[in-house]
């Protein structure tokens, strides 16, 4: 019988199957899953075949291939990761231009590892009842800059109810992860959207006793329209990866879709002779700020400290 993974304690998952029963499973056999070390096999958002027992629990038996899955790395030292979810259809980046305000940085170097684990990002704009005049031409003017790269924008205010219906809309039918930094709106967006739902989306810190992480604990809610939404705490990024210089250029895709015009195909838009990104930067086609993020990541890069999402 095929399910889909929607709760993970730990110790035992809980899996809807496909005429709706809700079954707690084990894991049968071992898994072993391509290119990754992870301290679970299995998590919510899992497509998986489970065999029932007498006694009403199952066995999970199979694991479907995953379109793709978030980890975090389970320890500094340690090359496991635990997979915190799989199968993501969307991450509503949660953001404020005040209060506290998200830099710019954050908003890019979010958006470049979304990129590169292939999680279609949409960006909420909260607060936009505590704005005042240039703030709101600010945010303005970031949403004419990401919408016209391509990613969908919205406006909101959790408090007062503003744009919400867009954003309930947003969620039917696919699994959804809401991320962003503390402070910036999510629980009061989400018991807005759900008011049902108790989620705990407070940042914990991943690692305190010697590198131990603490939570393996996630789940996903059911919201209207068969739709879920990821609640795993701790959650900030998709993790990190390793990779060359003159890839960085692909998680930012209006650079990516320039490159092609540079005149060395290994360009990494710094100082290289026929630079068309650089170019297209004085010209105003890309973004300075854009710009100015993906130098950083770079910069970060060759000091060994580039982390993915943050
Ligand atoms: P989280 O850390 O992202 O989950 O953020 P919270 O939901 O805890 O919200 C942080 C603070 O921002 C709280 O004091 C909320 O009342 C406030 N807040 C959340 N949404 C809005 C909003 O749309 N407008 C205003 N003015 N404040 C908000
Ligand atoms: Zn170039």
């Amino acid at each position: 019988m095929r399910g889909l993974v929607i709760k993970n304690t730990g110790s035992w998952y809980q899996v809807k199957t496909e005429d709706g029963r809700l079954v707690e499973c084990k894991i049968k056999g071992n898994f072993r899953l391509k290119g990754i070390r992870s301290t679970n096999p299995i998590a919510v958002g899992d497509n998986v075949q489970i065999i029932m027992n007498q006694e009403g629990t199952a066995f999970i038996s199979e694991i479907e291939d995953r379109k793709n899955y978030i980890v975090r790395r389970s320890s500094n030292l340690s090359k496991q990761s635990h997979i915190l979810a799989a199968n993501l259809d969307q991450c509503l980046l949660v953001v404020t231009v005040n209060y506290p305000e998200t830099s710019t940085i954050f908003i890019d170097r979010f958006l470049a590892s979304a990129e590169a684990y292939q999680v279609p990002v949409k960006i909420i704009f909260n607060k936009v009842d505590a704005y005042d005049e240039d703030e709101l031409r600010y945010l303005d003017a970031l949403i004419n800059l990401y919408t016209q790269i391509g990613y969908p924008c919205f406006k909101i205010s959790a408090k007062n109810g503003d744009g919400l219906e867009e954003v309930k809309q947003a969620l039917e039918g696919n699994i959804t992860l809401f991320s962003g930094h503390s402070g910036v709106g999510k629980s009061t967006l989400i018991n807005a959207l759900l008011p049902d739902i108790d989620i705990k989306t407070a940042e914990i810190s991943t690692y305190h006793n010697k590198g131990m992480h603490t939570t393996t604990f996630s789940e996903m809610f059911s919201v209207t329209g068969d739709g879920y939404i990821i609640d795993t705490p701790g959650i900030k990024g998709f993790g990190t990866f390793d990779m060359k210089d003159e890839e960085v250029s692909h998680y930012f895709r209006e650079i990516f879709e320039t490159s092609d015009k540079c005149k060395y195909n290994n360009c990494t838009h710094r100082h290289e002779p026929g630079c068309a990104v650089r170019k297209a930067v004085e010209q105003h086609l890309i973004s300075e700020s854009r710009y100015t993020s993906y130098l950083n990541i770079l910069e970060d890069k060759e000091e060994g400290k580039y982390r993915a999402a943050y």
